[in-house]
């Protein structure tokens, strides 16, 4: 006998009959002799429904509130699936985030699940009934109703997965699996037959809205088995697994975040406290940011840029408004207007040219892009908003993600192991907390910068092109926002090919009037682990320690699964001590 968590979405219970029809769904499954936990999103369009009403009464209603107010969607649509089930002559018993014992933090619109107790739940499932569980909502300590942040039904579902140890979790929705890119943006998006944790939380976070990111959170730290797939059709659907049971493809998927904000902070001191200031007064609001770019300074000052949601724009600004005041920066600049077209692949980090045909791809189409910033197994560009589906159009295109490439469709739910929890599960207080793993130090890259490039499109691609055509590995690659019609590229090598690399850039730079400058040995610092960008402030924990002790920055990238920071080659050593003390690994 397995156990299995379902998850319907707002689309599938939209209606009565739809309910019915998702009813018949784990009913089939409990006729199979399985134990099944079912988790259900607010009919249809109710929480929009709920929370513009809302505003229609108050600007800022309470957060407090707006909980109590939206954790109403999902005790109605449990309530009646519940009776689909009874009126189909089975037993079903629903339950509020509460009576399963959803215990959350008090950070009310988007709290983080702190314990689940499996008690109430078991017991019911031993009684031979269906469970029903109410998505999106929890309690904290003092019984307050809170709420996991708009989607969390997926992270209801994995987290109950992971805690009663169930074989399978089954997200139905609206789609039948997770595609190379949204299906609904572009129709050549295919289905992909498996993805890799890491993968899908970088799509997830970056953009692509199947998934609830901190839902694979949940599912890569506890190891549980994740299959997408359509309520309404019988198809296969996506399985989302372990790294090392997943097809490696250079690129997997396109993402495509379209409401993103660019701020800079403009000659700021090129001291190590600049950043920590800056970064410590966004974490302290929470805000998520993401493509940290410094551009090598100039007369003692550097532009410090990164990007926000939208949303978070207002209030990002005023703060490093402030800190612009405090530490004697030129000024702060900001562009409310832009997307974010990223590309995701577990195999990148193998394959040279994949940042120059992605470039070239843009490049091709007049796109012009402001930022790069990239990971072990992602690329980010920052585009103007118009751009956007433009880009994740010319770039699905590029690597033909259209074709599929004789890989083999997943049969879901089929003869895969599941994987086990992350070791780092066993030391977490909180089951949703920030996990790292670990601190590693690389010593053996290059850093080259480009300086005073001009800032028109297909300056990246030119570069890029040209580096992979020679074979040239590159790691890490940041654009900075450019100033003046000049922007500035750095990326690293490894010191095997520097010689290569400054001959290929210093050829470049010379047809552009362009300069270029080469630290022949970096450290690279990585902090590894789960929740590195959805936690806001990681960065700065890391920022904090290696200021204090007068380290300067050069480079910064992150992403979900790691953080990288490059320094000086004499400070590597002393920089991995003082950061695996500051993340205690
Ligand atoms: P639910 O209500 O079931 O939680 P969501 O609307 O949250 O459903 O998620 C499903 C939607 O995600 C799809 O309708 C699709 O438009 C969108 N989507 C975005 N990126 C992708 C992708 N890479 N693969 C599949 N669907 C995607
Ligand atoms: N009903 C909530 C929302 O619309 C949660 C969810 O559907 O996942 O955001
Ligand atoms: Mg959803």
């Amino acid at each position: 006998m397995a156990l299995v968590v379902q998850k319907f979405g707002g689309t599938s219970v939209a209606d009565a009959s739809k309910i019915k029809a998702a009813a018949q769904k784990a009913i089939m499954r409990h006729q199979a002799g399985d134990q099944v936990v079912v988790v259900v999103s607010a009919m249809g369009h109710q929480t929009d429904i709920l929370v513009d009403l809302a505003k229609q009464i108050s600007d800022r209603p309470s957060a407090r509130e707006m909980d109590m107010l939206l954790s109403t969607g999902e005790q109605v649509s449990v309530a009646l699936f519940a009776i689909a089930v009874q009126a189909a002559g089975y037993k079903a018993v629903s339950l509020t985030g509460s009576q399963i014992g959803i215990r959350t933090d008090s950070t009310h619109t988007k709290a983080r699940i702190r314990s689940i107790s499996t008690d109430n739940v078991k017991q019911l499932l031993d009684t031979g009934a269906i469970v029903i569980a109410a998505g999106f909502q929890g309690i904290d300590q003092n019984g307050n109703i809170t709420t996991l942040g708009r989607g969390g039904s997926d992270t209801t579902a994995v987290a109950l997965a992971a805690v009663l140890n169930a074989d399978l979790c089954e997200i139905y929705t609206d789609v039948d699996g997770i595609y190379t890119t949204d299906p609904r943006v572009l129709s050549d998006a295919r289905r992909l037959g498996s993805i890799s944790y890491d993968e899908m939380l970088e799509l997830a976070s970056l953009g692509a809205g199947v998934m609830h990111p901190r839902s694979i959170e949940f599912a890569k730290k506890f190891g549980v088995k994740v299959v997408v797939r359509s309520s309404f059709k019988d198809m296969p659907g996506t399985l989302i697994l372990a790294a090392d049971q997943a097809v490696r493809r250079p690129v997997s998927g396109v993402a495509l975040a379209k409401d993103e904000a660019r701020i800079t902070l403009e000659g700021a001191p090129d001291q190590p406290g600049s950043s920590h200031s800056l970064f410590s007064t966004l974490a302290d609001s929470g805000i998520a940011v993401d493509m940290i770019v410094q551009n090598v300074g100039q007369a003692g000052r550097a532009d410090i840029s990164f990007t926000v949601p939208e949303e978070d724009l207002a209030e990002a600004l005023e703060r490093t408004t402030r800190v612009a005041k405090a530490i004697g920066a030129a000024g702060v600049s900001h562009d409310g207007e832009m997307a974010k077209v990223s590309v995701v692949g577990v195999g990148m980090e193998a394959e040279e040219g994949v940042a120059g045909r992605m470039f070239s791809a843009l490049s091709a189409e007049k796109i012009n892009v402001h930022m790069i910033t990239t990971s072990e197994i992602k690329i980010s560009v920052l585009v103007g908003r118009a751009d956007g589906p433009a880009a994740v159009r010319a770039v699905h295109r590029a690597f033909a993600l259209e074709a599929a490439h004789g890989e083999p469709a997943s049969s879901a739910g089929g003869p895969l192991p599941k994987s086990s929890p992350l070791d780092v599960v066993r030391r977490l207080e909180g089951m949703e907390d920030l996990a790292i793993e670990d601190c590693l130090l690389d010593s053996s890259q290059a850093l080259l910068t480009f300086t005073d490039l001009p800032d028109t499109p297909g300056v990246a691609a030119d570069v890029f092109e040209e580096i992979g055509r020679a074979g040239l590995l590159v790691d890490m690659i940041v654009q900075s926002n450019p100033r003046d019609g000049r922007a500035e590229i750095s990326f690293t090598v490894p010191a095997a090919s520097r010689e290569k690399a400054i001959d290929i850039a210093g050829r470049i730079a010379a047809a552009r009037g362009a300069g270029v400058a080469d630290v022949p040995h970096v450290a690279k610092l990585s902090i590894t682990g789960v929740g590195i960008r959805s936690h806001a402030g990681v960065a700065d924990r890391l920022f904090k320690p290696l200021a204090d002790a007068g380290i300067n920055l050069d480079l910064v990238s992150t992403s979900e699964v790691r953080l990288n920071v490059i320094v000086a080659a004499e400070h590597g050593a002393r920089s991995l001590e003082l950061l695996r003390k500051a993340f205690g690994v």
